[in-house]
């Protein structure tokens, strides 16, 4: 068990806190500020600890220069109206030096601030000692609330969390406590859907799921391949050739694991893949030369929501078509709906999935929607996430 934010006393100290700040932004105004929200337990828990807080985050990728484009300014001006103004932002391109030392040593307890963009340093993406040690002489405590960046081991989270009594903080707890008990003592029965593009960028976490769940429901590009390896024509669609075999292998594995695969029956396709195509649903065995599958078709549609009606616990990362163009979003929306009326845990994976959940209204009917796209699959994969590990042991 790690050490959580709860474990440490903060009263006068100063606390530092990765978290998760890289917003979209465009044109220099926020678009959507849910990681700033995300974070506020925290930073409010230790604000009212009576603790020097002290924020940092990457944002985008300036690749170790200081770069404008990325300054987290427009963030500390939306935290502040979150926080009663209480927010300080320390605009330094080093990010961590003597002045900025200063300024937090003459700061009165409940102080936030918030440092330039970790990236601005080459050393950040390197875990590079000296500037972990830069960032952890401002502090007495690390808190990493930063659960998309868990996976990666940087010196903002990895390099820092051995230099300073160290703790996970509200948010990266219930990614880790909700998800790691999904995946060790889920409550059943278990689905996994996975959608998305490749089967390559999720061999590792059907292989994992095959030894956990008691179904397994695949669509997206993903099921192409799937259904090419079953022997069928699936025309002009997004397929990975040399996975063929591969996805032959895993349909054998679920058999043997006694876990059911299920696969589209029938699929919405088109020429192309534009607002105006036109398109048409078709059974999987119909799938003309010309053609490319979008999305899944109705019957898909009410086949995985029977196969999920009496689930216990369901996972879903991936989107089930190319969602992004109204005419290929029904089986992703459709997913999103069915996984919010059901009685169970329901663990929706960052990114597209993530999107079409928020777009969709439907955040609040989730159990858990994770905030980190990579560092979720990485956990559903069974690794550990190295900005996790270095936390302190209780
Ligand atoms: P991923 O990043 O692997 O989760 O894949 C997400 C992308 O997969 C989205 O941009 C979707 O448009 C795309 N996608 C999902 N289904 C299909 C499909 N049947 N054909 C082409 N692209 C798809």
């Amino acid at each position: 068990m790690k050490k959580t934010i709860k474990d440490y006393n903060y009263e006068g100290k100063k606390v530092i806190v990765r978290c998760d700040f890289n917003v979209p932004l465009k044109n220099g105004e926020i678009t959507d500020d849910n990681r700033i929200v995300a974070a506020l337990p925290t930073i409010k828990y230790l604000i009212e600890q009576n603790a020097v807080v002290i924020l940092m985050s990457h944002l985008g990728r300036p690749k170790g220069q200081p770069n404008e484009e990325y300054t987290l300014f427009p963030v500390a001006k939306r935290l502040s109206k979150l926080l009663n103004d209480n927010v300080h932002f320390l605009k330094d391109d080093r990010v961590a030096s003597d002045e900025v030392k200063a300024e937090i040593d003459k700061a009165k307890p409940g102080t936030v601030f918030l440092l330039e963009n970790t990236r601005f340093r080459p050393e950040e993406e390197k875990n590079g000692e000296e500037f972990a040690k830069e960032l952890a002489s401002l502090a007495d405590y690390y808190v990493n609330d930063a659960f998309g960046t868990s996976h990666r081991a940087h010196a903002s989270n990895v390099g820092v969390s051995k230099l300073l009594p160290s703790a996970l903080g509200f948010l990266v707890q219930k990614e880790v406590e909700i998800m790691g008990k999904a995946i060790e003592n889920p409550e059943r029965p278990f689905v996994a859907i996975l959608g998305g593009a490749k089967v390559s960028d999720k061999i590792g976490v059907i292989n994992n799921l095959l030894d956990i769940v008691d179904k397994i429901v695949i669509v997206g590009a993903m099921a192409n391949t799937f259904l090419k390896a079953q022997g069928k024509s699936v025309g002009k669609s997004l397929v990975e050739d040399d996975k063929l075999e591969l996805a032959n292998e895993l349909l054998a594995s679920a058999k043997a694991k006694n876990v059911k695969l299920i696969l589209p029956m029938d699929v919405v396709v088109a020429t192309e893949i534009s607002d105006d195509a036109e398109f048409k649903t078709v059974s999987v065995d119909d799938i003309s030369d010309d053609v490319m599958a979008l999305d899944i078709g109705e019957k898909s549609i009410k086949e995985i929501q029977s196969e999920i009606a009496d689930a216990k616990t369901v996972v879903w990362n991936g989107p089930a078509g190319v969602f992004e163009i109204d005419n290929f979003n029904k089986g992703t929306f459709a997913i999103a709906e069915s996984l919010s009326k059901l009685d169970a845990i329901t663990i929706v994976g960052g990114g597209d999935s993530a999107a079409a959940i928020e777009k969709a209204g439907l955040k609040d009917a989730i159990t858990h929607v994770s905030t980190g796209g990579g560092a979720s699959l990485e956990l559903l994969e069974g690794k550990v996430l190295p900005g996790i590990a270095a936390i302190a042991d209780k």
